[in-house]
């Protein structure tokens, strides 16, 4: 039989919502001066009371909705106790047992559906800073990021490689970037991946008695190395007849290998119990309803969208709807287009072709382009070239003046020649000719 691989992933995505999750500091920390987005609730001083953000839970029940998932109408948040110098209460306000979204699914280019267990609300850490001052090395703290509004995403161990691993993750990314709840950006740790990854050798589809994960991965081609090397080392671990260890495991870049962090003999155990400072949070259907329509035309209705009603082969869609801004500057230039008869694949071409910088040009302006550039394509260039000739010979005075420096002649030979053409054309295009003529 052949050996069947189990992979899940747990994804960590930061919102951007303007405050915190627990209080009113603003939850824009990135590149600020450290601690300085801080107060007593998320230093977790005694008695501060959290008081939660309204706008973070509706964009994770958002998220939720999007992959699919139930939606709890009465829910509540968890106390997640463990100790580590960044988390400054002893515990994380997390979900546990009730979480806003559960049982879910997201279908990938091959068919495969991925379930997705469950998509909840907590709060980030602290950040720690590990660094050397006046020779000695020390850990520095920086609370800004404590309790930034965080959503996890959790799937079933469905992936069967890395490949369907990268391409769930490109959806996320896009998902949450379209439906405007998280920039994502992976280098700043705004997503944060941790695959956990076994291999049943019988091939029964059952799963084994270990697990392996990778921790805090933040780039989609690290996730893929880390996974395709965990996938030969546990094989051959098995295939010498032993159980990999249960334990949790980094990537390390410089090595190309995942390196042992931690080994779980079990699991953690966390004592999660209600969070006594917030009361449950309940949604009638109608609310539920109501954000459900709120949410915005999806990549994979965009793409289909694409498809039909502009007549785009399905890599020009894909192209085109990656990033929302792209698809919808698409669309404004078909918009203007349309005047100037031409046709939404034709502005398709010349973005993608051309790989227009969308935030130099605007729509208006490239479809100028485009068209001027199609017109003086249906013009033969020897027909051009015959035509200035005729003018050139008609018209002496154009190459006598020219040769005495007097370049506004060009634009008198530009208006013979179109006036003989009868077509639109590029003036740059067409005044290259004639100098080419006149050389
Ligand atoms: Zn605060
Ligand atoms: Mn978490």
């Amino acid at each position: 039989m052949k050996p069947k691989t189990h992979i899940g992933l747990e994804v960590h995505v930061e919102l951007k919502t303007k405050s915190k999750m627990f209080c009113s500091c603003s939850a824009q920390y990135f590149g600020e001066e450290p601690n300085t987005h801080t107060c007593p609730v998320c230093l977790g001083l005694p008695g501060a009371l959290p008081y939660p953000n309204k706008q973070a839970i509706e964009w994770c029940v958002k998220i939720g909705l999007t992959l699919n998932c139930n939606i709890a109408l009465k829910s509540k948040f968890d106390r997640k106790n463990y100790f580590y110098p960044d988390l400054p209460k002893g515990y994380q306000i997390s979900q546990y047992d009730q979480p806003f979204c559960e049982k879910g699914s997201i279908k990938l280019s091959d068919g495969k559906v991925i379930g997705i267990t469950r998509v909840h609300m907590e709060e980030d850490t602290g950040k720690l800073i590990h660094e050397t001052v006046n020779n000695e090395k020390v850990s520095l703290i920086d609370f800004n990021r404590s309790s930034v509004p965080l959503v996890e995403i959790v799937t079933e161990p469905d992936f069967e490689n890395a490949t369907q691993v990268k391409e769930y993750l490109q959806k996320l990314q896009q998902i949450v970037r379209y439906l405007e709840v998280s920039d994502a950006d992976m280098e700043k740790g705004m997503m944060r991946l941790e695959p956990n990854i076994s291999i049943s050798l019988d091939g029964s589809g059952k799963l084994p008695n270990y697990k392996v994960e990778v921790k805090n991965i933040n780039s989609f081609s690290f996730v893929e190395k880390a996974i395709n090397y965990e996938l030969e080392r546990q094989l051959k671990e098995l295939k010498s007849g032993k159980t990999p260890v249960q334990e949790t495991r980094g990537w390390d870049e410089k090595k190309q290998q995942t390196v042992s962090q931690r080994i779980k003999e079990e699991a953690n155990d966390y004592r999660y119990f209600p969070e006594p400072d917030i009361p449950p949070i309940t949604w009638t259907e109608e609310e539920i309803e109501e954000i459900r329509e709120s949410l915005p035309e999806l990549p994979d209705e965009k793409i289909e969208r694409f498809i039909k009603e502009y007549s785009l082969p399905k890599y020009d869609a894909d192209v085109l709807t990656r990033e929302k801004p792209l698809a919808d500057y698409y669309e404004e230039a078909i918009n203007v287009g349309r005047k100037l008869s031409l046709t939404p694949k034709q502005i398709a071409n010349h973005l993608i072709n051309k790989k227009i910088d969308i935030d130099s040009v605007l729509p208006a302006k490239l479809v100028e382009e485009i068209s001027a550039a199609s017109k003086t394509e249906n013009i033969n260039p020897e027909e051009l070239k015959k035509v200035i000739k005729q003018v050139l010979m008609e018209n002496p005075q154009i190459e006598a003046d020219f040769k005495k420096g007097k370049e506004n002649v060009l634009q008198f030979a530009i208006g013979k020649v179109m006036y003989i053409i009868r077509k639109k054309i590029d003036v740059n295009v067409l005044r290259e000719f004639i100098l080419e003529e006149l050389k």
